[in-house]
């Protein structure tokens, strides 16, 4: 840190991402990325874009935000693309978080809405999650604030029923209620469609699971016209640019390619449905994951002790050590080969 820092950001304490280790490989299991290449259809457009990469890209995304809002029923105008989903996410705290309207989330979450309020400023309520770590909405009925719910949410991948969602932006009508569903296409209910029902929702996705392309930092956010344009008030206050052509050529081809896309679910809920059995016969606990992760623990180890050991064999996983939780690993469903290796290697780390 340099002397010159100012007070606001020397006393942040930054988001922390998983590891991108390169002094040696590792089965990767530890970000939530997707362990299949993206859509050839997507690679291929990206690639013919980079011939024009001397000129800006469209700043806004009009083509992508049609392409998004014709495969999610909404119009283009209900619809912002975004550099990563964190970056819809950040913009929403911007927006409709201040010292009068607090950001109120779960204890147990995505770590960065934490960075996002004190980046920004804003004051924020964490409200314990039940001891089964689900969310109980009613918690949130009578909270004044922005909420912020993950749905499913992460680390834990427990996802709430729409019914429930539903009955939290119905509660109350002059609060915005923030849906980040990175990881809806596992087996979660997305919300998208209550949009055009109630003015104070905005749901968030992003490209980087289910259409593999976490590299490309693809997202977008889905809610009324009026709050689209909020959003876009700090874009174009921000980085007008933030899609590049490369990345909007890609998502647009992904979009287009459902096959790949519902094969790629497919293909992640199987594996997780394999590992989840195999963990269990090998005497772990895990939660109901409706995502491209599981949250585990086993009776005999700890989660830093299995985190090490698994390390030590060459498999990343990812380890919050953090209360309620730091017996937990959370482990990203990768191919069926890498699956059977973490079950071998885990078996091999029991036995010892
Ligand atoms: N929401 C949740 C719950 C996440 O876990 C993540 C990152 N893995 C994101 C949003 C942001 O993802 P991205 O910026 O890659 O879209």
């Amino acid at each position: 840190m340099s002397r010159f820092l100012n007070e606001k950001i020397s006393g942040l304490e930054p988001y922390v991402p998983g590891e991108q280790p390169k002094e040696r490989k590792y089965i990767k299991l530890n970000t939530n990325e997707s362990p299949f290449p993206p859509s050839e259809n997507a690679i291929k457009l990206a690639r013919e874009e980079a011939e024009r990469l001397m000129l800006y890209p469209d700043p806004e995304c009009r083509e992508l935000c049609l392409a998004v809002a014709e495969e999610y029923g909404v119009s283009p105008e209900n619809v912002i693309m975004t550099n990563g989903s964190d970056e819809v996410l950040n913009f929403a705290f911007m927006a409709y978080c201040d010292d009068n309207t607090p950001a109120i989330f779960p204890d147990i979450t995505y770590g960065f809405y934490r960075v996002f309020a004190d980046v920004n400023g804003i004051p924020c309520e964490e409200i314990p999650l039940k001891d089964d770590f689900t969310v109980d909405i009613e918690d949130y009925v009578s909270k004044r604030g922005t909420v912020f719910i993950a749905n499913p949410n992460a680390p834990t991948g427990i996802a709430l029923p729409l019914e429930k969602i539903e009955e939290l932006i119905r509660a109350n009508r002059d609060r915005i209620v923030v849906i980040d569903e990175a990881y809806v296409d596992f087996g979660g209910e997305s919300v998208v469609s209550l949009v055009g029902k109630y003015d104070n929702l905005l749901v968030t996705q992003t490209f980087s699971k289910s259409r593999s392309m976490a590299g490309a930092r693809l997202g977008f956010g889905i809610a009324s016209r009026e709050i689209i344009a909020d959003l876009n008030r700090i874009k174009y206050s921000t980085n007008p640019y933030n899609i590049n052509r490369m990345t909007a050529a890609a998502g647009i081809g992904a979009i287009k390619d459902k096959d790949y896309f519902v094969n790629n679910c497919e293909q992640i809920i199987k594996n997780r449905a394999y590992v989840t059995e195999e963990l269990k016969n090998l005497g772990f606990e895990l939660l109901d994951s409706k995502t491209n992760f599981v949250f585990a623990k086993h009776p005999k180890m700890s989660g830093s002790e299995l985190y090490l050991e698994l390390r030590n064999r060459g498999i990343l996983v990812r380890h919050f050590n953090k209360e309620r939780i730091s017996d937990f690993l959370r482990i990203t469903i990768g191919s069926e080969d890498e699956m059977r290796e973490l079950i071998l290697v885990l078996t091999e780390i029991l036995e010892k």
